[in-house]
This record gives structure tokens, sequence and C-alpha cells, in this order.
């Protein structure tokens, strides 16, 4: 164990875990990339640093500055506690469906919260396009725009991906996780496929979103509805432009969820929703592949963010999920 010079060079490096009993009901190894280790609790810190970095080299943030974004939360989390430590503001919009947890935890790192109902990304009052009208209107601010900025699947090739290959010493036969902005899927497919060809990377989607079809048949087309955060994508953004994709899951919030509890009571890793519905991916994936094979997905927060929604029975019962 090493000392760190600072709280943003805990960003990233994250451990990865053998999970005993999705590689169990896979017959295969499944592996689970930390992200809930990041100091910001989520995936979306390794993101926050890469657009905050191309952000000052490119000379658009200057000191003193605000950095806006349209996020579930994480992202917002993530950019909160990069500028404070780099001596910015933020400004974060959020959907007000999102948890309480997130909120509360962004008022606490010192963002200035703006709550939208959520809506259409084709309507102009949906939390991405207000973001960017703030962004306009404040001066001296940066627009982090992460689903179209790619300094934030940059994070992902040159970091997770990287650390991954390195953590499983290049064995590794397929990648699986979902998508948000597909800064994750994208960035670690596109490094992981630069490192092996032959890596299999996969999208597990959850319902309501329309990149499965996109994969499957080439529109963009979605069915259902999920309660999962933070994910769910009717659109091909930038990130996910040429990701390499080579087959594609769509898993409900019942499979998905299946999973989260599993792993808190069998292994004592309280997840978020989109992890389990990666883990799911993962156990399919592993099946598809093979007795033996090796599969790594992403947790991506910590369920500690959903004890309001996830792990409280009146509100799965209202989202129809049934407690195990
Ligand atoms: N899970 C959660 C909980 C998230 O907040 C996000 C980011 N929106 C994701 C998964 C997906 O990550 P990405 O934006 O890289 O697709």
């Amino acid at each position: 164990m090493t000392i760190v010079p600072d709280t943003l060079s805990l960003i990233g490096n994250t451990p990865l875990v053998r999970l005993k009993g999705p590689s169990e009901a896979a017959g295969a190894d499944i592996y689970g990339k930390c992200e809930f280790a990041n100091p910001g609790a989520s995936v979306k810190d390794r993101a926050a640093l890469f657009i905050v970095q191309d952000a000052e080299e490119r000379g658009l943030l200057k000191p003193g500055g605000t950095i806006v974004e349209g996020t579930a939360g994480n992202t917002g989390i993530g950019l909160a506690l990069v500028a404070n430590a780099k001596g910015y503001k933020t400004i974060i919009v959020m959907p007000e469906t999102q948890s309480r947890e997130k909120m509360d935890t962004l008022r606490a790192l010192g963002a200035e919260l703006v709550l939208v109902p959520a809506a259409p990304y084709a309507n102009c009052a949906h939390f991405v396009h207000t973001s960017r009208r703030i962004a306009e209107e404040t001066p001296n601010a940066v627009w982090a725009n992460q689903f179209d900025n790619v300094a934030n699947r940059k994070a992902h090739i040159v970091g997770t991906a990287e650390e991954i290959w390195d953590q499983m010493d290049g064995r590794i036969d397929g990648f699986t996780c979902s998508v948000g902005t597909g800064g994750t899927l994208g960035g670690v497919g596109l490094g992981l496929k630069a490192k092996d060809e032959k890596v299999v990377i996969a999208l597990s989607d959850p319902h309501g979103a329309a990149l499965y079809d996109y994969y499957a048949c080439g529109e963009l087309h979605s069915e259902g509805s999920s309660v999962a955060e933070g994910i769910g994508q009717g659109r091909i953004t930038a990130n996910l432009e040429g990701a390499p994709i080579d087959t594609q899951f769509r898993i409900s919030d019942a499979e998905g969820y299946e999973w989260v509890r599993r792993l808190l009571d069998e292994e004592g890793l309280c997840m978020g929703l989109s992890s389990g519905i990666n883990v799911a991916g993962a156990v399919r994936l592993a099946k598809q592949l093979g007795p033996g094979s090796r599969v790594a997905t992403i947790l991506c927060d910590t369920g500690f963010r959903y004890l309001s929604t996830l792990y409280n029975n009146a509100w799965l019962a209202s989202k129809g999920l049934v407690p195990a």
C-alpha cells in the first residue's frame, strides 16, 4: 500500500473482485471492477476528472470558474469533488426522479443543485438541454457535456480498460456493461479490443433503452421501462460512436435486482441496480462464451446511494419489485 499525494489521485486504479455467486451460476470466472471504491463512490469520478482536465488544457476553464452539467447524479458528484479539489464551482442539473441520497450528497459537496421534472430528450426542458442553457448564461462557466464529450470515454480507454487488462493478466474473453453516456462501454470496449480483438464486447441494456435494438437490428427503438438510475440511452452519443459491440442482452429490472440481492446476501456487496444489470449481463455472456470463460463487468456505484429506494421495501413494492 502506498500513500497518494492528493484526493484526485484516489480516482481510478480500483480493485477487481471475483464474484463467487455469478461465477458459479455461469460455470465461469466473473470479475467485477469495484468502481464504488472511487472517492465519489462511482465510475463517474473517472469521467469527471478527465472532462475537467481536458477543459483546463483547452483553456476553457479558468481559475474560479464554474462547471455546469446535467446528470443522473453520479457525474455531478464526481464533478463536485474534482471542482472542490481544484477550486471551481459546480451547478448540477438533475431530474427530480433520482435518489434523495444523490441530491443530499451533491448539496453536501457544495454544488448548486437545479432539479427539473423528468422529460424526454426531445423536450427542451430535459436536464441535458437545461444544463447547456445554464452554462451559456453563466459567466466564466463550461458545460461538461458528458454524453458527447469524448474526454469521458478516454478516461476508460487509458484507465479502466488498461487496468482490467493488467489485473486479468491479459486473460480475458469478454466484457459487458450497461450504458448511460456510453463512456464506460465505448472506452473499455475500444481499449480492450486494441489489446486483443478477440475479446467479446457486449451491451447489457435495461428495458426502456433503445440501444439493444440498434445493435441487434440497426434501429433505435425502445420497449418497457426501468427504474435503474444512470443508465438507459435512446441515441448514439459521441461516446458510443464506433464502439465495438459484438453482442447484446436486454436485462429486466427483476433479473438485475435478483443479482443485487444475491451480491448483498451472499457476498456482502451493497450495489446499485445498474451493477445488478451488469452482473446479469456478465452471467449471460459467460454462459454464451462457455465453461471456464473469463468475463469482466463494472460495479458502477454503491448501494448506500439507494437506501431510500432499492433497499426500501415500500419503494420496491411500489415499483413492482419483490423484496428478496
Ligand atoms: N451506472 C450508474 C449508477 C451511473 O450513474 C452511470 C452513469 N450515468 C452508469 C452506470 C453508466 O456509465 P456511462 O455513463 O459511462 O455509460
